[in-house]
């Protein structure tokens, strides 16, 4: 089973999610949602999916980003963007830090605004400090297009679109 995305202009992702305890993301509730983030995130595909995007208000995202995706990307692309494979996960009430000033400036899209890209500036290298499902504190060091990625999702979580950050002259149909 997969969730509908909801789409720009739902206050849902506009909204603070809320953060978690840890008891609930234990919960079978919780647990039966990462299911469907993870199975709605592979159907759509997409990289990334934050919980506002399926419509709850919650300090949740998964993240995949598979070697069969970045073989259709077009030749070069991977290693300009510095993509390389993240094994599925989830996050849970991340805090993001950026290691240092250097940023990048890609295209992206987001699965809540169908259809559009734009270049968007991103921090280059990003420490993230949060919970896997499990409820474990985790800490994330990453570069290139995966701190792209938990860039994107944990600005979902904290109501904040790509289009609040991109250079709105290159917003485009794609
Ligand atoms: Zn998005």
């Amino acid at each position: 089973m997969v969730l509908k995305i909801v789409q720009v202009g739902k206050p849902v992702l506009r909204e603070e999610a809320r953060l978690l305890p840890n008891e609930e993301i234990l919960s079978d509730a919780i647990q039966g949602l990462i299911a469907l983030m993870r199975d709605t995130m592979r159907d759509a595909p997409g990289v990334g999916l934050a919980a506002p995007q399926i419509g709850m208000p919650l300090q949740i995202a998964v993240i995949e980003d598979l070697q069969s995706y970045i073989d259709k990307v077009p030749a070069g692309q991977a290693s300009e963007r510095d993509r390389t494979p993240v094994d599925f996960h989830v996050i849970v009430n991340p805090v993001l830090t950026p290691e240092d000033d250097s940023t990048v400036e890609f295209a992206e899209g987001c699965l809540s605004l169908a259809g559009f890209s734009a270049k968007v500036p991103r921090f280059t290298c990003v420490r993230v400090e949060c919970l896997n499902e499990h409820a474990e504190p985790v800490t994330i060091r990453a570069r290139g297009w995966y701190a792209r990625i938990l860039q994107h999702e944990i600005d979902h979580l904290h109501g904040t679109l790509y289009i609040d950050r991109m250079d709105s002259r290159t917003f485009a149909k794609t």
